[in-house]
């Protein structure tokens, strides 16, 4: 089987540090060719993930153009996706696109008499949701979790396959560390992931919380400071940063509760690894939550808010717990050594790795070309 994987222009695979869909492409890809399948990567130029091809109309990602205005933005995304069409006539030998990035242009590619498309659904679902009004059924859609799916709008549900949780490399994989005192919030610094609650929650009970994840794409205290003191910058005023210096920074009293910025790779693993648990105070339904299982597979229980796919992730009592308000998760938050961590390594080596991930979606991709050839 050829398939065509979009990520889209704005962040190589796998993506220096942050990166959601590049992270979940990164560890679908290795598990789906050692499984056979021929992989045609439309990406950016400066990609590494080992691919059978790559395909790039830019040569590296365009993550910081996402703040331009909105014109120029879709001009980028239109460009990307005229290549991926182009590719797609050009070869005659795609035997179906995974896309993540927009369904619009492959949709129309499909209605031409291209291959059949799967698209898997990443976040917000709007734009989606108006394309499929207008088109139901046109090309076939996955969730990301089961949640995702019983919230998206009437359409989207309609042409959704079905749910795949996300993955990662760690699970079953990962070495036993050693456990420290502080707990951990990873992720992007925004509202809905709920820093401010982690931050309020931890410094009421005095434990030492470490807060990793870029603010707006800036990884480090001097980004950020360079953006807040300069009116003209295209950040400065934008939600995450004005979230970070108004809700969160008050909390960061440099002894307790602390921003250490992006964290990639083995620091990534280790300071994430070693946390007495991670924390989750989503202020949003939560659609897949890729740092929910990297916890996990390190043997991290969580806890978290219940909403949106954590109540899939988490086996409260066994792998973490989930609280419904503020009071709740404080009192889960005193109840972590309750938790074993070789449960939730378990509970990750079972469910969460990239095989699972790829038998998966090799399912739905023959769904997919099943449902294709039936209309
Ligand atoms: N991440 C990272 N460094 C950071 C913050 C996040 O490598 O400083 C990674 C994290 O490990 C996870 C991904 O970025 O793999 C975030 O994915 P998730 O699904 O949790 O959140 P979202 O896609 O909503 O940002």
């Amino acid at each position: 089987m050829n398939v065509l994987m979009n990520t889209g222009p704005w962040l190589p695979v796998p993506p220096p540090g942050y990166g959601g869909i590049e992270n979940v492409v990164a560890t679908l890809v290795p598990a789906l060719r050692e499984r056979g399948v021929r992989v045609v990567l439309a990406s950016v130029g400066s990609s590494t993930l080992e691919v059978d091809e790559l395909v790039s109309v830019y040569d590296a990602g365009q993550f910081a153009e996402l703040q331009k205005p909105y014109n120029q933005v879709m001009g980028i995304a239109h460009a990307h996706q005229a290549m991926v069409a182009r590719e797609v006539r050009r070869r005659d030998d795609v035997d179906l696109v995974h896309d993540h990035l927009e369904v619009v242009g492959p949709a129309v590619l499909s209605a031409l008499g291209g291959p059949p498309v799967l698209h898997t659904l990443h976040w917000d679902l709007r734009k989606h949701a108006a394309f499929y009004g207008a088109f139901p059924g046109s090309i076939a859609v996955n969730g990301v979790s089961e949640s995702q799916l019983r919230l998206a709008p009437a359409a989207l549900r309609s042409a959704a396959l079905g749910a795949i949780h996300l993955a990662t490399p760690l699970a079953g994989a990962a070495p036993r560390a050693e456990r420290g005192e502080h707990l951990v919030v990873l992720g992007r610094i925004c509202r809905l992931k709920g820093q401010h609650l982690a931050a309020r929650v931890c410094q009421k009970l005095g434990l030492p919380l470490v807060l990793a994840g870029p603010v707006s794409g800036l990884g480090t205290a001097a980004e950020l400071d360079a953006v807040a003191q300069d009116p003209y910058h295209p950040l400065h005023g934008h939600p995450d940063v004005r979230y970070h210096l108004e809700a969160v920074a008050p909390y960061l009293d440099g002894d307790l509760v602390r921003w250490v910025g992006t964290v990639e790779g083995r620091r990534r693993d280790e300071l994430y690894g070693s946390a007495r648990a991670a924390l989750f105070p989503v202020q949003w339904d939560e659609p897949g939550g890729t740092a929910v299982v990297e916890a996990l597979a390190l043997g991290v229980p969580v806890v978290g808010l219940r909403r949106g796919c954590l109540a899939e992730l988490i086996d409260h009592g066994r792998t973490g717990w989930l609280a419904d308000t503020e009071e709740e998760l404080a009192e889960y938050v005193l109840r972590v050594d309750e938790i074993d961590p070789e449960e939730c390594r378990a509970e990750a080596a079972r469910r969460f790795t990239p095989a699972v991930m790829a038998e998966r979606y090799l399912e739905l991709y023959e769904a997919a070309m099943r449902r294709r050839r039936a209309n």
